[in-house]
């Protein structure tokens, strides 16, 4: 599907194709740390982003940049590089997501469980996240 999104308070706003629908939750120490909790996010196949200028990028680790809205603090993306966008399921207009499975589960402190019959790895299954 394609949509639409936008951070809090509207300085970025997107307009995404192929996004998957199937999200995932990621309860990896640095997800939490970022997000207060674990992320909820969604490949995408591309995204415009306009207010570009209004995002900030924080290279989280060799491979992948961490975006937010300078502007309000929304976070907005894990970017992959050199191409693939991860973007926070939240800022989507439309919330038509399936939680599809979740990863870092031995990451994953106690005091919080997600409901659901879902796949539920320790770690990564095919790619390097952080
Ligand atoms: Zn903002």
């Amino acid at each position: 599907m394609n949509g639409s999104g936008q951070c809090l308070c509207g300085a970025v706003t997107f307009e995404a194709k192929d996004i998957e629908s199937h999200v995932h939750a990621c309860h990896c120490s640095m997800c939490r740390r970022w997000n207060d909790g674990p992320a909820l996010a969604a490949s995408v196949g591309s995204v415009n982003f306009s207010g570009e200028e209004n995002i900030t990028r924080y290279e989280s680790s060799e491979w992948a940049e961490r975006g937010f809205c300078n502007k309000c603090g929304s976070n907005l993306f894990y970017f992959l590089k050199p191409d693939r966008y991860i973007m926070w399921a939240g800022l989507f207009s439309d919330q038509a997501f399936e939680l599809d499975g979740e990863i870092f589960c031995e990451d994953k402190p106690s005091w919080y469980n997600f409901a659901g019959d879902h796949p539920r790895h320790d770690q990564m299954p095919d790619m390097p996240e952080s």
